[in-house]
Order: C-alpha cells, then structure tokens, then sequence
C-alpha cells in the first residue's frame, strides 16, 4: 500500500490548513512536522484528535537547515552537506539535538513520532545518519517506528527522478544508499521504495504533468513525499514555489 506523506507541516498557517484538509479526506496518510515551528494549540489538538480517528500518521521532520527564531543557527543545506561529507560536525552536538527534536515533538503532541524523515533529507547525511540511528536505537519507539528512505531504487525511477528534479535525486539517492547501514545494522525499520523527487521551482505546466505522472507511477508499496499548500501564504521557502504546493494539493485532493 502507497504512503502519502506531507512534508513541512507547521512551516505557517495557511499551508498547515491545506495539509490538515487533505488529511481529514482521506487523499494523504500522514504528515511530518517541525518541532520548532509555530504551530498553535488549536492546530495541534485538531491533529491529535484526527489521528486517534483516522489513524494516519504523524512524524518528526528533523530539521537541521531552516532557523525558526532568532536563536537558531542552521547553515543552508549545501553548507551542512558539505560539513558532513567532510566530517566537519560536532557527534555529541548532533545527537543532543535529534533528541531536543524527539522530546520537543513529545511535548507538542503529547505521543511519539510514527516516523521521522529530514527536511531536505538531512537525515541520511553522513554523520547525521550515524548519529540518528544510534539515537534511534536507544528510544524504544516500538517495531512499527520508521526512518524514510529516500532512494527511488529501481534504474527506471533514478532515471525518471533525474529527468524531472535534475542531479538532487541522484546525490540524495546515493547519500541514502550509502548511510541506510546505520539504520539496518540497528534494525531500525526504512521503506523498501520511495517516490516524490520533483524540480519544486519548475514551471506550473511542467510540475502538474511529471507531478501527476510520479503519483501514477509510483510502486505499489512506495512511501511518497508531498509538499501540499497555499499559494495564497506569504511563507516563501527559498527554492519552492507556493504555486506548485496549490497544484499538489489540488491534484491529491483528486488523487484517491
Ligand atoms: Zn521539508
């Protein structure tokens, strides 16, 4: 059975209501959240209850990139590859932080995460990989607890992801590949294919078709990465046009 996942829920208002639409109908099966957004009281009740109805799921968008108050630091997501590919990240600093982002996803919503995946797939970066697992393999989340694995797998889908979002899916993909023994030599649950890598600044036309076709053409068993939302917010994630969230909102709203 497919996963429809949403990404960056909290990232503002507007965008979390069009996500939390899709969730009450049905067209997505979860959505993963940054701890540190301002996500408000209402909002959060509002998921808790939908889940414990709907059992869809809800997990931990680990978020080492994005700086939500003026008291982070994160470095663009180049600059953090480039520290972990060079071994230039702190292990302990690291493994305190994965686990602020557990405790603090705790106590926004009161259970564990169902899953975690990383905002721009920081969680299959080296080091970090290393450090998410053996943070991971002491929290005693269950069998049914989750790492995304973000590798389409077969050649025909790396092909096809290279077409549509250029060489991020083929580094993401190897990254993935390269770091998915941490998790395994834990045995620490991934899924077995993965779909969802698109150009998220391309053109409108461009984006509804490939966008449409990954849907269509994802495997049967594949966790899928969505970025639903609102053209209307004022929210602007650099590299991602909010007109393409308003498309896959309106195409997955169609989808199921
Ligand atoms: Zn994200």
């Amino acid at each position: 059975m497919q996963t429809i996942i949403a990404d960056d829920f909290g990232l503002c208002p507007m965008h979390d209501a069009v996500i939390l639409k899709l969730l009450e109908s049905g067209s997505i099966d979860g959505t993963s959240a940054f701890v540190d957004a301002k996500i408000s009281k209402s909002t959060l009740n509002h998921m808790v209850n939908l889940r414990a109805e709907r059992l869809y799921k809800v997990g931990l968008h680990l978020n080492l990139t994005e700086n939500f108050n003026s008291q982070t630091n994160n470095p663009s997501v180049s600059k953090l590859l480039l520290k972990s590919v060079f071994g230039q990240l702190s292990r302990p600093s690291l493994a305190k932080e994965i686990r602020r982002q557990f405790d603090q996803f705790h106590n926004l919503f009161g259970f564990h995460p169902d899953y975690l995946d990383g905002h721009q797939h920081c969680h299959i970066f080296p080091i970090i990989a290393q450090e998410l697992a053996q943070v991971v393999g002491t929290l005693d989340f269950g069998h049914s607890f989750w790492v995304r694995y973000p590798d389409e797998v077969s050649t025909k889908g790396v092909v096809k992801s290279y077409l549509t979002s250029g060489l991020k899916a083929l580094i993401v993909s190897r990254f993935a590949q390269r770091t998915r023994m941490h998790f395994e030599n834990r045995d620490i649950t991934m899924n077995k294919t993965f779909a969802g890598f698109l150009n998220l600044n391309a053109d409108k036309d461009v984006f509804t078709k490939n966008f449409m076709s990954m849907l269509s053409n994802a495997p049967a068993d594949a966790v899928i990465m969505v970025h639903p939302g609102s053209d209307d917010s004022k929210v602007l994630m650099r590299g991602h046009k909010n007109a393409l969230r308003s498309i896959e909102a309106l195409v997955l709203s169609k989808h199921k």
